[in-house]
């Protein structure tokens, strides 16, 4: 017999690992994405609301690719060949970026540096796809199925997640986003170094601390998989593939939209097609599909920080303290921050609650995170209503909006997912997390399309609106996410008994 797992248990040294992996890949991944709408507006000369696409055709194809690295892992690669092959991968993209950085300038006079610019996020891309889902499947298999602490695992594990994006994120917005185009090539370069050093680490320590409690070693390629080298050969189908959408999604018409559709359909009919689901499986599916839907509108409003609150940051925001002026990329920073200081809060509050038998219902948790980001667009909505142009706003209502964002992100992101792990019958437990990781990708979309429509007042285009909504200054369009988010906080709480 097993010894009994205790709630108190230290955890395994091969979950520090992870942490120390996962923080090297988030500083990569989250260190570039601060500082990219800035370079592509002011080194690649695109207009704002390019760049803004641009950005959402790249970060939801991040997730989606996870896809296609979960399948290829499970069937031929396992997780750790599929990490260390993804992260060479990101590595190699921002160096692939960081050339593109080193010659900038508009695409009439700049192609081959256009072209780099595609080519390396779509090495990320496709390196994310193989990377993500493993070191996020990884965590779980260190511990028994009924270890009681793997909940606390996944906590520490969110916390080295915003760990790499702080140091990342102040990094790169340091080095970078200086006010001089040609500094943005730096930024890549950090990237692309701590994205070697992640992989690194996985690979030093691999073999010594990635084992289950009984000793047996985890994510190796599983038994008896031929065509483990074959895969190799799709590398460079899948890197033109990316390649191509991005370009194609960007340049000329809306590619990215219909494949998640496609995406979806497949998934449903994997799904449905069984007949062997209970009826309360099907239950429990149905309730994945409704939260996930949700969840849409929360990451879409969500994911402006990079991109539009990031213009408004640098054009729209007093950023001088004491004297000094802060980069304007700096202030998404404040997410990580209040996540790692407020994860345990959080943890705490659910807990005392829970003690008195009022802790929400998981769906009420996730309706509430809905409501605080209705809340923290609402502050910003005060700051510039009214605005004179000209007038800059003071940095008070960006810190406070991602307070409750953070906060929002702290009732919903960790509780979807484990809601996602506990309803899904096993046998569908991967494909209904890559449910999860497709409304992330429909939601990053989104969110560079609602970016587009960033005002600006120097256009003379007519306004743009949303639903009949006209949006002719800042105060319109974030009354946009106020409106949405609180709409869909309403609605979920008013079926969360039902559901
Ligand atoms: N910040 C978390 C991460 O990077 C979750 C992001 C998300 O689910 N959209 O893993």
């Amino acid at each position: 017999p097993q010894p009994p797992q205790t709630a108190s248990g230290s955890h395994p040294r091969g979950l520090y690992l992870l942490f120390a992996t996962e923080m090297w890949e988030r500083f990569s991944y989250y260190g570039m994405r601060a500082v990219l709408v800035l370079f592509l507006t002011k080194a690649m000369m695109m207009d704002k609301a390019f760049a803004s696409k641009f950005y959402g055709g790249y970060t939801s194809l991040i997730y989606l690719t996870p896809l296609i690295g979960g399948f290829i892992s499970d069937r031929y690669w396992g997780n750790r060949r599929s990490i260390t092959v993804g992260g060479l991968l990101m590595a190699v993209g921002q160096f692939i970026l960081f050339a593109s950085a080193s010659y900038y300038g508009p695409a009439s006079s700049h192609q081959l540096s256009h072209w780099l610019l595609y080519a390396g996020l779509g090495a990320m891309i496709v390196g994310n796809g193989f990377f993500k889902p493993n070191i996020s499947a990884m965590v779980g298999s260190l511990y028994s199925p009924t270890d009681t602490r793997k909940d606390a695992a996944y906590t520490i594990f969110y916390m080295g997640i915003n760990l790499g994006s702080f140091i990342g994120n102040t990094i790169t917005s340091l080095i970078g986003d200086t006010g001089r185009p040609g500094d943005f090539r730096w930024a890549f370069l950090a990237c692309g170094i701590a994205m070697l050093l992640g992989t690194a680490v996985f690979n030093w320590g691999k073999s010594k601390y990635l084992h289950t409690p009984e000793g047996v070693q985890v994510g190796e390629t599983p038994a008896n998989s031929g065509g483990v080298n074959g895969i190799y050969a799709l590398l460079p189908v899948l890197l033109a593939l990316m390649l191509g959408i991005l370009w194609l999604d960007s340049a000329m018409f809306p590619t990215i939209a219909p494949l998640l559709g496609i995406a979806l359909i497949i998934i449903i009919f994997m799904i449905f097609s069984d007949k062997s689901l209970s009826g309360a499986d099907v239950q429990g599916i149905m309730v994945i599909f409704i939260v996930s839907f949700f969840v849409v509108f929360f990451w879409a409003a969500f994911e402006q920080a990079p991109a539009s609150l990031t213009f408004f940051a640098d054009e729209q925001m007093n950023r001088t303290i004491f004297g000094i002026t802060l980069p304007a990329s700096i202030f998404q920073n404040l997410n990580a921050i209040f996540v790692v200081a407020g994860a345990p809060l959080m943890a705490m509050v659910w807990t005392a609650l829970g003690k008195r038998g009022a802790e929400p219902a998981s769906p009420v948790k996730m309706a509430m995170g809905l409501a605080l980001l209705a809340a923290g667009y609402l502050v910003m909505c005060f700051g510039v209503h009214n605005l004179q142009p000209g007038v800059k706003v003071s940095m008070f209502f960006l810190v406070a909006l991602y307070f409750l964002h953070s906060a929002g992100e702290l009732c919903l992101s960790p509780i979807g997912l484990s809601l996602v792990n506990k309803l899904a019958p096993a046998k569908f437990a991967s494909l209904l997390m890559a449910v999860w990781f497709l409304a992330n990708a429909a939601a990053n979309y989104l969110a560079g399309y609602m970016s587009s429509l960033y005002p600006d007042p120097k256009s003379t285009a007519p306004a743009p609106s949303v639903l009949g909504f006209h949006i002719t200054n800042l105060y319109d369009f974030f009354m946009v996410f106020v409106v949405s988010a609180a709409v869909a906080a309403a609605i979920l709480f008013l079926i969360s008994g039902r559901l």
